[in-house]
């Protein structure tokens, strides 16, 4: 079967890998989102990727609009990137000393956010946000830490209250296994509400080191902040010694060169502390990084006093596919994903409108998400209100006609430079039966 993932021999291998998987993985996955749990069915198991396009392994199509929840913004297997992986590789996979890669990929994203002087490697967007925090607290000497609900920064515990993705996916309202100690740090506030990030520092701004935000939230479903969001953080954190940590693990590289930030600042109010960033940086590979002022980034080991450390951070593969994306990302790349974003998004609301399927999507620069209730949406709250079982059924006839979304209405869809002009007109083409079948009803 070519495409269309109930062709052929179905999903057959899916469902005995997942079976096999299930005896000695939880759940069967690696990570909660992949399981299939909010919508039911089997997951997919992939076998290749090449452009916008995956494989599974009973020989199934799909049009990628996952494109691993953001990294593959050049499509898969992009010729400059294996080759810079595979040149590395060929020289040795870890070194344990520093090499020459990892200083250059800090060079490319120093080089490419202005109020980024030094960046650290590390392994995963939840390793950056825990290390930034920890730096924050190390730089403020204070503890408490102010979230948005809805944001999502990694399973980090102290993050882990009210946070989007898979948390929001599966309607927790916190994980188990979280210390009180540990989530009685953190002061969970409404995002886009600077009213209740003003009362939160009246009462307790003395001992909050750090006000940790996505540049723009894309785990409750894409919600961008309101004009003057972000520059009022950056005010009242300053106002009350705090640093402000900008979120842009998803956002980073991939809404613009420069991330949200190249979209919404320079503020007038002054950039972000400290930035995380991970995803598009890695290419693919398991990469990331925090960074922010110079005299922040002092105090970390061992220039300073703020332990933070990893046996593969910084590896020259990682950082070889992660510096070939980058620099594979170009004005013509953004502007690609530009266009294929518009016509996915504006073929799926035309396609929900015919249906009668209330909905409406939201943007941060290419990223986007379709909410299944009438907008705007502005905080967690108002993206929990949506018509679940919809999507739902909206998922399910998408993947049967070999389009695969993101297996939840929580989530942002990517598309990447690969999403050429047939694999967009595949979507397009998919999407007026998945409308008829949200609106349809079980
Ligand atoms: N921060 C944001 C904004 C994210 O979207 C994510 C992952 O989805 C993370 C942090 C955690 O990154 P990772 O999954 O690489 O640990």
């Amino acid at each position: 079967a070519l495409s269309g993932s109930t062709a052929g021999d179905g999903f057959r291998g899916s469902e005995g890998l997942l079976t096999r998987a299930s005896a000695v993985i939880p759940g069967g996955v690696n990570s909660p989102v992949r399981a299939f749990r909010a919508v039911g069915g089997t997951p997919r198991f992939m076998a290749s990727g090449k452009g916008a396009w995956l494989t599974d392994v009973d020989g199934n199509r799909y049009v990628d609009l996952i494109c691993s929840w953001g990294p593959m913004i050049l499509g898969h297997a992009h010729p400059d990137v294996l080759r810079a992986v595979e040149e590395t590789a060929a020289r040795g996979f870890s070194f344990g000393t520093p090499s020459e890669n990892e200083v250059a990929l800090a060079e490319e994203i120093v080089a490419r956010i202005e109020p980024v002087d030094q960046v650290r490697l590390v392994n995963s967007g939840t390793e950056a946000t825990m290390s930034a925090i920890r730096l924050a607290r190390g730089y403020t000497q204070r503890d408490v830490i102010v979230k948005f609900s809805g944001c999502y920064h990694g399973h980090v515990d102290a993050l882990l209250a009210s946070a989007g993705s898979g948390v929001a996916t599966f309607a927790l309202p916190d994980s188990a296994g979280v210390p009180r100690s540990s989530a009685g740090e953190t002061i969970v506030l409404p995002y886009n509400d600077l009213d209740a990030v003003e009362a939160a520092f009246a009462e307790r701004g003395h001992e909050i080191a750090a006000v940790i935000t996505e540049a723009a939230p894309g785990n409750m479903g894409v919600v961008p902040p309101d004009p003057g969001f972000t520059e009022g953080l950056r005010r009242i954190t300053r106002e009350h010694g705090a640093l402000l940590i900008s979120d842009e693990v998803m956002t980073g590289f991939r809404c613009s060169r420069a991330g949200f930030y190249g979209v919404e600042g320079p503020y007038a109010a002054g950039p972000a502390d400290l930035f995380t960033f991970g995803k598009v940086m890695g290419g693919g590979f398991p990469t990331a990084a925090f960074g922010g002022r110079a005299d922040v980034m002092a105090l970390l080991a061992p220039a300073g006093p703020v332990y933070q450390a990893g046996t593969l951070s910084g590896n020259p593969v990682a950082s070889a596919a992660g510096l070939a994306t980058l620099r594979g990302c170009t004005d013509e790349v953004y502007a690609r994903l530009d266009v294929a974003a518009r016509a996915i998004a504006d073929a799926a609301s035309e396609a929900l409108t015919a249906a009668s399927v209330p909905h409406t999507v939201q943007w941060a620069g290419s990223m986007f998400s379709i909410f299944f209730r009438e907008g705007p949406v502005r905080n967690y709250d108002e993206a929990k209100t949506q018509d679940v079982d919809a999507f739902r059924r909206f998922f399910h006839s998408m993947l049967e006609q070999g389009v695969h979304l993101p297996p939840s209405s929580f989530e942002s869809w990517f598309v990447s430079a690969a999403h050429d002009d047939a694999a967009v007109a595949h979507v397009v083409d998919a999407l007026p039966a998945a409308a008829r079948a949200a609106a349809a009803g079980d």
